[in-house]
């Protein structure tokens, strides 16, 4: 890992903030969209770059700030990655917000975040906040071939299942589902099963299917010829250059997906999942003492 200063740490959309500490990731995953060329990384994706005063970033941005809302973490790299462990940035940010009365709406696939629940549950107490995690796959073997250098999906639930005893709404991400791999009905039922259990409030799932972008592609399809020899000519032949892979079960699974959730009252709709993610309830937008 390497570290800078950066200029800036938040950016606005809409009527919410997106943050990342950190640029690139090691958690590994074999259909990383963070890795694509679109990005420009001048470094290694592995070679984690460190936004070293993220946190006095953080802190001047917010205290200028009039109007709180919601800030959203963990979308171009984890938040909880293991530098995070010795690094504590990701927790600092996390203070910050809670002293300035933001919410905040943070994603990972990580256990790590289980260090932060107290201060997860005092944000989620005084604004908002939403964990969001990603499943792939039940199979345990599986999972650690499609995401080798983090927790199982087995060990996210247990973390969705934390959060929920303290009333911390959760948002499950179930993508990406990738042709001929994780594109089973059992796989799927199995997940959102647990989902259910576990009542999280949304899944966000973006029509069974996988998405690559020219280097994104590249690292995708060695890790198919490492794992699953063969399958790469499949998808060349199915799918040439594109950009969206559906799995060929995508309206069967979908049928699943929107069934379960509907019988349970599970938001299934993304444009529902993010106004959820990204609204922070009018009566904690108001003005804090430390605007004064
Ligand atoms: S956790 Fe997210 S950012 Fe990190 S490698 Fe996996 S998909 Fe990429």
């Amino acid at each position: 890992m390497h570290f800078v200063n950066a200029k800036g740490i938040i950016t606005k959309s809409g009527w919410h903030y997106g943050m990342n500490i950190y640029r690139g990731c090691s958690h590994g995953c074999i259909y990383c969209d963070s890795r694509s060329r679109c990005y420009q990384f001048t470094h290694l994706f592995e070679d984690i770059e460190v936004k070293q005063n993220a946190p006095e970033l953080l802190e001047k941005a917010l205290k200028s700030k009039r109007q709180k809302c919601m800030i959203g973490t963990g979308s171009m790299s984890d938040p909880y990655m293991h530098c995070e462990e010795e690094l504590g940035l990701t927790r600092k940010c996390l203070e910050i917000i809670k002293r300035y009365g933001f919410g905040v709406a943070i994603q990972t696939k990580s256990d790590r975040i289980l260090r932060d629940i107290d201060l997860l549950d005092e944000i989620n107490r005084s604004a908002k906040c939403v964990v969001q995690m990603t499943l792939t796959t039940w199979d345990d073997e599986l999972c650690g071939i499609l995401e080798p250098n983090v927790c199982n999906t087995k060990r996210r639930i247990e973390v969705l299942e934390e959060m929920q005893k303290r009333d911390i709404p959760t948002v499950v991400w179930l993508t990406p589902i990738l042709p001929f791999i994780n594109d089973t009905e059992d796989n799927i039922t199995a997940i959102l099963n647990e989902c259910v259990r576990v009542r999280v409030k949304g899944i966000i799932d973006f029509g069974m299917g996988l998405t690559l972008r020219d280097g994104d592609r590249e690292y995708y399809y060695a890790a198919l010829d490492k794992h699953f020899p063969g399958l790469k000519e499949r998808y060349i032949k199915r799918y040439g250059n594109a950009y969206e892979l559906p799995s060929p079960k995508a309206g069967e699974l979908t049928e699943i997906f929107q069934r379960i959730c509907k019988e349970n009252g599970i938001m299934s709709n993304p444009e529902d999942c993010f106004r959820f993610m990204n609204n922070l309830p009018e009566k904690y937008q108001q003005i804090s003492i430390w605007d004064i």
